[in-house]
């Protein structure tokens, strides 16, 4: 059993973070203190995204706000079971995530897109999505694919940016060597149990 309390945001090169996420069978209460806890995270952190896999479940299910204001009913959406269904055109914007945090680089991602999925009734809806919103989904969307936005760096990005990210590896895992993180078969064992 998932205690949503306890959850808190992984760092890369947590196995989380790399690991396929499976789609979600049940929506219910201990599902949705899980978002709620997302929610929590994502605000305390600054962010306008979290995936699942974040905060160490590999569900397919990921929250986001693009405006980045607590309560702001618009945008604060959940996507469980999402899918890209169309995407149009190309543009380059800078992206940084919360798994690997104070890291900014340039991706290029779809202008627009179209993404079907379920809200937290089971009810099932699409968005139509230009820009900014398009982005954080199209982000949040690799997470639960097990891609980083660094994987998608520009060339120019990846110069800056991938010495930044080296930083983060050998902090893990010097970690583990210390026996102060679990190893990643431990985790990718955890990961399988909680699957879905
Ligand atoms: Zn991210």
């Amino acid at each position: 059993m998932i205690v949503p309390e306890e959850l808190q945001i992984v760092e890369y090169p947590h196995p989380a973070l790399r690991y396929k996420s499976r789609p979600v069978t049940r929506i219910d209460t201990n599902l949705r203190k899980i978002v709620e806890r997302m929610f929590d995270l994502m605000y305390e952190h600054k962010g306008v995204g979290l995936a699942a896999n974040q905060v160490g479940l590999p569900y397919r299910l990921f929250i986001i706000n693009p405006s980045g204001e607590k309560g702001d009913k618009e945008w604060e959406l959940v996507l469980i079971n999402p899918e890209i269904t169309s995407r149009k055109g190309t543009v380059e914007g800078e992206e940084g995530c919360l798994s690997v945090p104070e890291v900014y680089g340039d991706v290029a991602r779809s202008e627009e897109i179209v993404v079907d999925a379920f809200d937290l009734k089971g009810q099932g809806f699409e968005l139509t999505l230009k820009d900014f919103p398009a982005r954080v989904v199209q982000h949040e969307y690799d997470h639960i694919e097990g891609i980083m936005f660094f994987d998608k760096l520009t060339e120019a990005s990846k110069r800056e940016v991938l010495p930044q990210v080296e930083q983060f590896v050998n902090y893990y895992r010097s970690g583990q060597e210390k026996g102060e993180i679990p190893s990643d078969t431990e985790v990718q064992k955890q990961l399988k149990e909680i699957e879905p």
